[in-house]
């Protein structure tokens, strides 16, 4: 669907997440016909240059990080002239009369915030004291959102300051991945699905965001924040909402938000014996953590797991299992509902039979899958197996529907049309916060040491524990 002439103005415009996600990502939606031909986006950043020069940057991004197969270079040069460039200094005057002179009436105004968090407030107060920004525009804001629960409610009352909460579109890029919008298809689509969605026939849920990278890079930042501030706090928590959520009464940013800060307040505090940090070693090839983070008595986690309870009626009695971590064996994320076995077995007992499995996969491969029994074909006698319903969208939807446009993209686009589902908002934010902190809060005055675990392993042996003393196990990484 065609959305409506904009002009996007990108602060940090030659940043390295523009440079990675979001000028391909636009490329990629003009390539597919969905930009108007009123778009306009304008580069923002200090660096000193112009136009032209932007426009080869634009170029060169478009070119590193879009396929080739998919890279018309008519079609590039027509979204090239989309472009201009503002030199601005966001703690200073420079460039910003000038801005506001490439901005024109009667389109969608868009900002996207894609600087560090301290240049929030100077850029938000520079917008409205120059006029840019109307009661319209619409700010995009990156994560972090806050390093704690203080910082966030600090960041969201500066944002307030300057705009409504209708306004402000905080991204979490896990929420724009087609198989997580799906996740909301499969179950208020259906009818198969739902009923079955709660303690009564679910035996438990699995959560997992598997990375093989470590940290080199970026050490010194993530030492600062751990996987539980990096990743549990805002993606995972925002697919336990999604998973965990009651029915919204309809597809309305607000609806959905409001069932799913419902989820984050029904969180049981987490006992210590449910929780496990790990904290990567390095191999021949691979330098451990403390290594990569240049901190050699670092006690930051590289990997969490923990047993969740979300404590009300639907999920009473059915834990949720969430871990994540870097260096680990695949690159994999996935929900999984485990079904709980039938209640009585006709069969005999060594037939093979197993509970029904329905694995929601983000990445490698986004698609999903419904482990059923069936029983083996032959005339081996009733011998049962387990089969997948595969539902990888490549297959099913053929190659020019599975060519699923990064979540990004979906993202930018959905600020264009005003629609904030996807976006998280403040109190969201801040209800995580207020779940996480004295978790960590907790690790620190005990000073905490995280257990080790190999490069390119499941992670600790503790995590696996986690899951075996309740008699379950984690799904394999792969
Ligand atoms: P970066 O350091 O690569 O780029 C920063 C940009 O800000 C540059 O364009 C720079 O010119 C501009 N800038 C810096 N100071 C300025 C000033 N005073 N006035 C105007 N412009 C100024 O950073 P990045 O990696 O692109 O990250 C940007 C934001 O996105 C950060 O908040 C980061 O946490 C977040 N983020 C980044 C990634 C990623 O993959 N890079 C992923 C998620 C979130």
């Amino acid at each position: 669907i065609p959305v409506d002439p904009f002009d996007l103005v990108i602060f940090g415009g030659t940043g390295d997440l523009a440079r990675r996600k979001i000028l391909p990502g636009l490329y990629r939606r003009f390539r597919d016909g969905q930009m108007p031909d009123g778009a306009r986006i304008i580069g923002a950043a200090r660096s000193d240059i112009d136009t032209a020069k932007y426009r080869q940057f634009v170029e060169s991004a478009v070119l590193e990080f879009v396929s080739k197969k998919k890279c018309d270079p008519e079609v590039l040069k027509a979204f090239l002239g989309c472009f201009s460039y503002v030199t601005v200094d966001a703690l200073g005057d420079m460039g910003w009369s000038e801005l506001a002179k490439e901005m024109r009436d009667d389109v969608v105004h868009a900002f996207y915030f894609s600087v560090g968090p301290r240049l929030f407030e100077p850029i938000a107060e520079r917008l409205k004291s120059h006029a840019i920004a109307g009661p319209d525009a619409r700010i995009v804001v990156e994560k972090p959102f806050g390093h704690d629960l203080e910082t966030a409610r600090a960041l969201n009352a500066t944002m307030a300051q300057h705009f409504e909460e209708r306004q402000i579109y905080r991204i979490d890029h896990y929420l724009g991945k087609e198989t997580v919008q799906n996740l909301m298809a499969l179950r208020f689509g259906n009818m198969l699905f739902e009923p079955l969605w709660n303690a009564q026939y679910v035996d438990h849920i699995q959560i997992t965001v598997a990375e093989t990278v470590g940290v080199e890079g970026r050490g010194a930042y993530y030492d600062r924040s751990g996987a539980m501030r990096d990743m549990v706090q805002n993606h995972l928590m925002q697919l336990l909402c999604l998973t965990a959520m009651e029915p919204p009464s309809k597809f309305d940013p607000d609806a959905v938000r409001d069932e799913k800060l419902k989820v984050i307040r029904a969180l049981d505090p987490v006992e210590p014996e449910d929780l496990v940090r790990g904290q990567y070693l390095g191999d021949d090839d691979v330098a451990p953590y403390t290594q990569d983070a240049e901190a050699e008595d670092s006690r930051t986690e590289s990997f969490v797991a923990m047993k969740l309870h979300v404590s009300n009626w639907r999920w009473n009695g059915t834990p949720f299992y969430l871990r994540t971590g870097k260096r680990l064996r695949a690159r994999m994320s996935e929900i999984v509902v485990r079904f709980k076995e039938p209640p009585h077995s006709i069969f005999e007992e060594d037939t093979g039979q197993s509970a029904n499995e329905l694995s929601i996969r983000l990445q490698p491969n986004e698609g999903m899958d419904l482990k059923v029994t069936i029983k083996e074909p032959g005339p081996g006698g009733m011998r049962l197996i387990d089969v997948p319903l595969d539902m990888t969208f490549a297959e099913a939807l053929g190659e020019e529907v599975a060519d699923v446009p990064d979540a990004y993209e979906r993202l930018i686009m959905d600020v264009i049309r005003g629609n904030q589902t996807l976006f998280m908002r403040g109190d969201e934010v801040e209800a995580a916060w207020a779940w996480t902190d004295p978790i960590i809060e907790a690790w620190q005055e005990r000073r905490d040491v995280p257990h080790s675990y190999d490069a390119f392993s499941s992670g600790p042996e503790e995590a696996l524990m986690l899951l075996h003393k309740d008699g379950r196990r984690w799904r394999e990484l792969r």
